[in-house]
């Protein structure tokens, strides 16, 4: 069967159950012209969509439709994660070329109920239409904050240290091993994971947003978010490559592939872990917490303007230039 026989309602009849994982905060889901939602007192808002394109975020030849569900959603709760909030709502537009499956359909939002349910999301709306090329998602995200726990990334100060969560690098190293048809490999499993069905943060913000001075998610390689941090706030930050967090996996990869492991983690990107700053006193009571994922310090922030600087693994200090994903292959 093709959509055109079913039509746009047909979709949509398919996919609607299951949409609602928290009723006390829906009025109206699917199924009218907007979808109505009900704020928590004294909470603020916060928005985020990201966009998802066929050949440039994705290749549906190594990427499952449920994958695909899966990462369209988490890249934006990772968005709101990083702002020290949760998510709350989504809303899903798609474009799909007009000979699609329903079971596309269907199996697109097997994988964004999966995350949607992890992290109490509700799906309560979208828009479906034809597309004359690839395949196009744009998901729209709903959260909330404490008003004293939201983070930015303008309010690094100087002498915080600077911390990230998890491995850096894995899932550009995953993307290089899906491309390669690296499958096999001791190393391959967890890198392609990385890349395919990255966990946002959502857990450690939780705790993060308590204590931070400045955060960001790490989309676009730590070299560009850094730079964001720092040209955000007017400060400098100083990087120490020897403490990046890189994992046992992406070392052995980049040797197989002839790469500098940590060139993934500065200018790979779609890590989807979190990169923020802190005071050192703060740092001490956030570590006391038992929290769901590593934390790795890895350099201070300085009072050289809008500057990321990296003590390189032979302690030289050079500028790090705020390079990311697209000008890494
Ligand atoms: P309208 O014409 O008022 O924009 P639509 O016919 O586009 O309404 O959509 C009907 C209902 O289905 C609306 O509640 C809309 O939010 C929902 N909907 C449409 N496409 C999707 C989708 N891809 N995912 C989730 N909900 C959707
Ligand atoms: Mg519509």
């Amino acid at each position: 069967m093709e959509i055109k026989e079913i039509g746009e309602f047909g979709l949509i009849d398919l996919i609607k159950d299951a949409t609602i994982v928290d009723e006390s905060s829906v009025v109206v889901g699917i199924g009218d012209d907007a979808a109505v939602v009900r704020a928590t007192p004294k909470m603020l808002q916060l928005m985020t969509t990201d966009m998802l394109v066929e050949g440039i975020h994705f290749d549906l030849s190594f990427t499952s439709p449920t994958q695909l569900g899966y990462k369209a959603l988490a890249v934006n709760l990772s968005d709101i994660a990083a702002m020290g909030g949760v998510a709350c709502q989504a809303v899903i537009s798609i474009a799909l070329p007009k000979d699609s499956k329903p079971e596309f359909m269907v199996e697109l939002y097997q994988g964004m109920k999966k995350i949607a349910q992890q992290f109490k999301v509700n799906i309560v709306g979208g828009d479906t239409v034809a597309s004359l090329g690839g395949v196009i998602i744009n998901v729209a995200v709903l959260g909330e904050v404490l008003p004293q726990y939201l983070q930015r990334r303008s309010t690094a100060a100087i002498a915080d240290i600077v911390v990230v969560t998890g491995d850096l690098g894995n899932a550009a190293a995953g993307l290089v091993c899906l491309q390669a048809g690296e499958k096999g490999a001791s190393f391959s499993d967890i890198l392609i994971q990385d890349h395919l069905l990255p966990m946002p943060q959502m857990e450690m913000a939780g705790y993060i947003a308590k204590y931070a001075s400045s955060m960001n998610d790490i989309s676009d390689g730590l070299a560009s978010e850094a730079s964001e941090i720092a040209t955000a706030s007017g400060v400098g930050l100083c990087i120490d490559a020897t403490k990046v967090p890189l994992s046992q996996a992406l070392r052995e990869s980049s040797a197989v592939f002839g790469r500098n492991a940590l060139d993934f983690a500065l200018y790979g990107g779609e890590d989807y872990q979190l990169l923020f700053t802190i005071t050192e006193q703060n740092y001490k009571k956030l570590c006391q917490h038992t929290l769901p994922n590593k934390l790795t310090v890895i350099g201070r922030v300085t009072d050289k303007e809008k500057c990321v600087e990296l003590i390189q693994e032979n302690r030289q200090i050079v500028n790090l230039k705020p390079k990311g994903y697209n000008h890494f292959i």
